[in-house]
């Protein structure tokens, strides 16, 4: 009677039994948005013994005299969470003023935002609230304070462009250095010099706080620091948490593993058949690997009973809906362990109690981005040495706990780096872009930069920007394109791609993509080759079935049997038609008219390539392995083996992004005719050295 959840298909619900060995039972939401249980008293028992706490005072006169406070503190020690209350009690909020605390990551500003409130006894969306892109539970003049992605907050800038409303911004997980916390970082720092009331908090889980200190010390002019005013100081103060972690003992294996999946999972059984009660985190890279050991484990638990006494599993990765999430923080039933499979989210960002072992796969999923030959990749990589230490750093929180690396000493000592690579100096440089000159900064070689990207990389996008007419010649947004870009809040290929669409009278279709494409994956994984029914329909690729599903999904009432019979995942589902929502409303705020062009498959394809068209592959003529070169920079690309077009290799195609296993593998990709890219882009084919075209 036991029984795994299987990721996409009903919702599971955990669930205590008396009998031991049950895992999941497949049952309703439960109702409750309490994640722990516990009464008011008891979580306020909690709170002060948190590390922080005994630093309320402290933290809270660093704030009240300082411009910026840099506050360093071991994950758990209670940043997130104490931080934004003290500053409430402290009075930031009153007088219709908001405390921000961002997050680089949607999944921690859900959990935080759930965890805050409830230590607060309100509803989750009033006092406290959260806002990610596409979703906004916050209470005009109710809402205090806000948890919110720091993309979010960048977007506010362009309605806002000094963040009024705010008073204090904390600025969090800062260590990351995600894109978005560097633009921002730079930007708070020009917001300072405008409203010197505002009070900037940034916090960190590592010894990194001398850099940030430098940064937002570090004036133009020396008069700026000694103007002191109405008492505040201009020099950062830094305030170090103390924490308590354990002693945490590593163990490395002696020889490199083949397969980490593997090796987590029969290292997960091991710890459970030979050490003391006490939960398991798994770091591994993404929902496909996530949900594969997750597979392995409820299989190897199946065939050997041995394993099976209170083993309970959970995933835990961003786009796992609000109900499966809550599931990681809730207590583990007496007599069980817990087993949690995470990607990095869980290294700095969450906090799971209970935790005592650590598997500790050496790899996360990192976005590369290649400036010659314009290719941003996904890629599973290795991590730093940072990482890995507080990935360990997760086993101690409790009591002395074990860490089990999967990779060699030698290799942790001599060959992994010190820091990863902040992510600016890694990515396409496009939205990023687009953002600055949508808030007006057009020298954007001379921004103010935590670290600065590469002139390459900023020179690809300003190029690529040009091409799809969202620059002008003097590197200015256009009118109406440009701005039109910048509003919506997608890539802007895809943004350009919807845009297209108005004039290709198929705008209906192309949100659907759009929406699609922004949701991590529609499939549930390890979906078997299909039996597809309209073969030749399908064959133009990923974006037009799509849009089948989509349309088969409404046929069936919305229906999650629908779903689970076709391998959709119905949860991903309601998210497409929630965000297709809010698309089509920014659409027409615009000026987009909303048109279907009924079963005109050309329209469509023509509008994708409208945005995508830097993402063109053609087949290598005498390949036999279905071997794609880029347009641009000719890099040896393959279709990914989820595509409809897998094995079916049309001569011209568009990608629209780029994953890196053993090969590079285009994800979701669509065929095209080429006469189509001179239309779209007559710029970007035409000023290549030899036209490629032909
Ligand atoms: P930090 O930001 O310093 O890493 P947090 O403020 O996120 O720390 O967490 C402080 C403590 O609050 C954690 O150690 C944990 O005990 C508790 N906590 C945080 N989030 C949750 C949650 N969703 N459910 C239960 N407890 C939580
Ligand atoms: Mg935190």
């Amino acid at each position: 009677m036991a029984q795994f959840w299987k990721p996409g298909t009903e919702k599971p619900r955990l669930v205590d039994d008396e009998e031991g060995g049950v895992l999941f039972f497949s049952g309703g939401f439960s109702s409750s948005s309490s994640s722990s249980g516990y009464g008011y008293a008891s979580i306020e028992k909690q709170r002060q013994r948190l590390p922080v706490y005994k630093y309320r005072t402290a933290i809270l006169y660093l704030v009240e005299t300082h411009a910026t406070t840099i506050i360093v503190g071991e994950t758990g020690s209670g940043k997130t969470t104490q931080i934004p209350q003290f500053l409430k009690e402290a009075g930031w909020a009153s007088g219709g003023r908001l405390i921000a605390c961002t997050q680089p990551r949607r999944l921690a500003v859900q959990a935080v935002a759930a965890r805050v409130a409830e230590e607060m006894g309100v509803k989750l969306g009033e006092e406290v609230g959260y806002t990610i892109r596409f979703e906004d539970v916050t209470k005009p003049d109710v809402t205090v304070l806000k948890f919110l992605t720091d993309g979010v907050l960048l977007r506010e800038m362009m309605d806002d462009p000094l963040l009024t409303k705010y008073s204090v911004i904390m600025v969090d997980e800062a260590h990351e250095r995600s894109i978005s916390t560097d633009i921002l970082l730079g930007l708070l720092k020009k917001v300072q010099k405008r409203r010197p009331e505002l009070r900037l908090i940034i916090s960190s889980a590592t010894i990194e706080a001398k850099a940030m200190s430098d940064f937002f010390g570090k004036r133009k002019k020396r008069r700026e620091l000694e103007n002191e005013e109405n008492g505040i100081q201009l020099e950062p103060a830094i305030l170090s948490v103390e924490g308590r972690g354990f002693n945490v003992q590593i163990n490395y294996v002696e020889e490199p593993v083949q397969d980490y999946v593997q090796a987590a999972v029969s290292t997960v059984l091991l710890i459970h058949e030979r050490e003391p009660p006490g939960d398991i985190l798994v770091f591994l890279t993404g929902q496909d690997d996530i949900d594969a050991a997750v597979q392995l484990i409820a299989d190897e638990v199946q065939t050997s009973k041995k394993h099976s006494p209170g083993l309970v599993v959970l995933p835990l990765y961003s786009g796992l809906p609000r109900a499966e999430q809550e599931l990681v923080f809730s207590p583990t039933p007496r007599g069980k362990r817990k087993v949690i499979i995470s990607t990095n989210i869980a290294e700095t960002s969450l906090t799971l109690e209970g935790i005592v072992y650590v598997v500790d796969s050496g790899f996360s999923k990192q976005k590369f981005y290649n400036p010659i030959t314009d290719v941003e990749n996904l890629v599973v990589a290795p991590i730093s040495k940072a990482s890995a230490k507080q990935r360990a750093g997760r086993a101690g929180r409790v009591r002395p706990g074990k860490c089990y690396r999967l990779y060699a000493e030698e290799y942790f000592l001599n060959h992994m780096s010190n820091e990863a690579i902040p992510e600016i100096q890694r990515s396409n440089l496009v939205s990023c872009i687009i953002h600055l000159k949508a808030l007006g900064i057009d020298n954007i070689l001379g921004f103010d930069w935590p670290a600065s990207p590469s002139p390459e990389a900023m020179i690809r996008a300003l190029e690529v920007l040009y091409s799809l007419g969202v620059l002008d010649d003097d590197a200015k947004l256009t009118s109406p394109t440009g701005f039109q870009v910048a509003e919506i809040p997608l890539d802007p290929m895809i943004s350009k791609m919807i845009i297209a669409s108005n004039q290709f009278g198929c705008s209906e279709e192309i949100i659907t993509v759009a929406a699609v494409l922004s949701i991590q994956s529609i499939w549930i994984s390890g979906r078997g080759i299909q039996k597809e029914s309209d073969e030749a329909k399908l064959r133009f690729g990923d974006h037009v079935t799509f849009l089948n599903v989509y349309k088969g999904f409404l046929q069936s009432g919305k229906s999650s049997q629908w779903c689970h019979k076709n391998y959709v995942n119905y949860h991903a589902m309601r998210k497409v038609l929630e965000v297709r929502e809010q698309l089509k409303r920014i659409a027409q705020r615009i000026g987009i008219v909303l048109k279907s062009c009924e079963s005109d498959m050309q329209v469509v394809r023509k509008a994708v390539t409208a945005g995508f068209f830097a993402n063109t592959c053609r087949l290598e003529e005498y390949s036999h392995n279905g071997m794609y070169k880029t347009i641009r920079g000719s890099q040896e690309v393959y279709i990914h083996p989820s595509s409809v077009l897998f094995r079916v290799n049309p001569k011209w195609i568009i990608y629209n992004s780029l994953v890196s296993t053993d090969r590079q593998y285009m994800r979701n990709v669509i065929s095209i005719d080429p006469s189509w890219l001179l239309e779209a882009a007559p710029h970007f084919y035409l000023l290549q050295q030899s036209n490629p075209l032909h």
